[in-house]
């Protein structure tokens, strides 16, 4: 297992799309295993693959307090959504901003799993936002993107103050 560096925004290999997963091999495997050693040490509940500049269809997803509830989806499909909620998302590349975001209240999504047999799952709340979220990421598409052009800015700002104070 491995740490993988995570990509932070505005790096523009977050807007690459990725492609489907076709061969369920152990360097598959091992991506996984990567990914999710990386979401954990980052503290994230979510972590798609664009964003650790890994151009396949891959999240790898950890919602329960445990930690230990690892949900590794693969080529991702939303066959039905419902209902709408409004709640604060933060992401792995965009470490110490949170803003609301409109998502579906409820899914039932269509995936993978890491031998790529077929799975459904109904999601709503907080995994269902993660669902969302991560997928959004596997077509270049940020959070932010779904704010206002007033708090987009307001986020970049923020940001750009955050990322003085580390470095
Ligand atoms: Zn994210």
């Amino acid at each position: 297992m491995a740490l993988l560096s995570v990509l932070q925004y505005p790096d523009p290999k977050l807007r690459n799309k990725a492609l489907p997963v076709t061969v369920f091999d152990d360097k598959l495997r091992q991506i996984v295993d990567d990914m999710f050693e990386t979401m954990y040490e980052q503290n994230g509940v979510g972590l798609a693959s664009i964003q650790v500049d890994i151009p396949q269809r891959i999240l790898a997803i950890d919602v329960s307090d445990s930690r230990k509830e690892p949900l590794c989806v693969i080529n991702p499909e939303i066959i039905h959504r419902e209902g709408i909620q409004y709640e604060h998302e933060g992401c792995i590349s965009f470490p110490g901003v949170y803003e609301k975001v409109e998502r579906a209240a409820k899914l039932r999504l269509h995936a993978m799993d890491l031998h790529g047999k077929s799975f459904e799952i109904d999601a709503e709340g907080l995994l269902a936002v993660c669902i969302q979220h991560e997928m959004d990421h596997l077509d270049g598409v940020l959070f932010i993107d779904h704010l206002s052009r007033l708090k987009q800015e307001r986020m970049r700002k923020k940001l750009e103050k955050i990322r003085r104070q580390t470095f």
